[in-house]
């Protein structure tokens, strides 16, 4: 395939809020306790809030401070769906922090797959827009976990600005960057919907989790603060497509979650074909920023989508295992999910095999993902699609 131009200007994916790869992130404008974003600005969620900004705001209106605790004990420990279910609080309290706050959930229109395979569920949010999360069951070749680990892929954008052509979230462009409590919500709901307790956490749902920032670790703090899930930061995994700026100012976070790079073309020529965002972001610059990452004394490890005849080839693998080599960075191997409408298909499992063992001559630690969930739809944003374009049209049908 014809390489594109890697120094014109990246086309910006359709119905983009921004132009690709601004730094623009909504959420910025967050202001203690008005949202900037989502449906009722009135109203901010609760569970955006962290502790220290609940008493804050209890000790203001003349409460104990230690009702805060109370509270986040409500809705992370006993998880009720309503202040009134909070009995250990005054009823004044209650009808203040009602008056106050919202306690919306997104609820849940469809579930795909059944217990012990993967499960897909896609989410309505309060405003209508529909997000979609996954949880993953016990896999060895998932990010090196070898337990009995339950790991959840979650969403933190309606739609995606970076327009990637193989990825199903960018296909609609983007719509809004997901609030705090959306984002902490998904794990609240799945398991609560499947009973099941969740240990892992991968942000490699909808969206690009590094484009609302402000969001994503303020959802973090919650998802790993002992008052919140108190997930250790060593389950949780963020992905991001290469925003260099943003790998710097992760750097400097003080919490040790783990970071993932989308690289999936080992060459400037072939990324810039299939991600534009490389356009804005080329390789040297994502080396240099993942070079100061390392320097903080952080880990990182990279992504890599096999793509029949784009990205699979001898020469990537012998190039990508060089990058990753100098950078003691493990590299993970996923076959391309096919997504409808796109041209894309991954190669055969002897190339793939192929591609796996060029790296593993260089010495590069590498996996091959044997992914779970190809049948129903599990790459990122594909069920959102199927679901909005049935929606549109409701003579397309959309297997349960
Ligand atoms: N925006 C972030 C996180 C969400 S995408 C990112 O790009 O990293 C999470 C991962 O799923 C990325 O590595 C992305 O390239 C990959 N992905 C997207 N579509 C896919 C598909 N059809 N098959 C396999 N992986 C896919
Ligand atoms: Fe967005 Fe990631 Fe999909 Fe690229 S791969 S379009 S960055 S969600």
């Amino acid at each position: 395939m014809a390489a594109q131009g890697t120094s014109s200007a990246p086309k910006p994916a359709r119905n983009a809020a921004g132009p690709l790869g601004s730094t623009r992130d909504k959420a910025a404008k967050w202001t203690f306790p008005r949202l900037a974003v989502g449906f009722d600005v009135a109203k901010p969620s609760i569970k955006s809030l962290h502790l220290d900004e609940l008493t804050q705001h209890i000790s203001a209106q003349g409460a104990p401070s230690y009702r805060a605790k109370q509270i986040t004990d409500w809705l992370y420990e006993k998880r009720v769906a309503s202040f009134a279910e909070m009995t250990d609080l005054p009823a004044a309290t209650r009808a203040q922090l009602a008056k106050d706050f919202s306690l919306n959930q997104p609820e849940v229109v469809r579930v795909l797959g059944s217990k012990d395979t993967t499960r897909k569920f896609l989410f309505r949010l309060t405003d209508g827009n529909l997000i979609e999360s996954v949880l993953i069951p016990a896999s060895p070749a998932l990010y090196g976990e070898t337990s009995d680990r339950r790991t959840i892929c979650v969403s933190t954008q309606v739609g995606c600005a970076y327009g990637c052509k193989f990825c199903a979230s960018g296909l609609d462009g983007f719509t809004r960057n997901l609030d705090p409590n959306e984002i902490v919500d998904q794990l609240l709901v799945v398991e609560a919907e499947s009973g099941e307790k969740i240990d892992n956490i991968v942000f490699m749902g909808m969206g690009e989790p590094l484009a609302n920032l402000t969001n994503l670790l303020r959802a973090i703090r919650i998802i790993n603060a002992p008052w919140g899930l108190g997930i250790g930061a060593r389950h949780i995994t963020i992905s991001t497509s290469g925003l260099a700026p943003q790998i710097r100012k992760l750097a400097l976070e003080p919490t040790q979650f783990r970071l993932a790079i989308s690289l999936h073309g080992a060459t400037d020529e072939v990324r810039s074909q299939i991600m534009p965002v490389n356009r804005r972001y080329n390789l040297a610059t994502l080396f240099d920023a993942c070079d100061y990452y390392i320097a903080q004394k952080k880990r990182l490890m990279f992504e890599y989508i096999l793509i029949a005849g784009v990205n699979d080839s001898d020469e990537q693998a012998h190039a990508l295992a060089r990058r990753a080599g100098r950078l003691s960075a493990k590299v993970n191997l996923i076959p391309y999910n096919t997504v409808e409408g796109l041209k894309w298909s991954r190669p055969s499992r002897n190339r793939q095999e192929n591609f796996l063992r060029i790296l593993r001559d260089h010495g590069a630690v590498a996996t091959l993902r044997r992914e779970k969930g190809h049948d129903i739809s599990a790459a990122c944003g594909q069920l959102r699609l199927q679901t909005k374009r049935t929606e549109v049209d409701p003579a397309i049908s959309v297997s349960r």
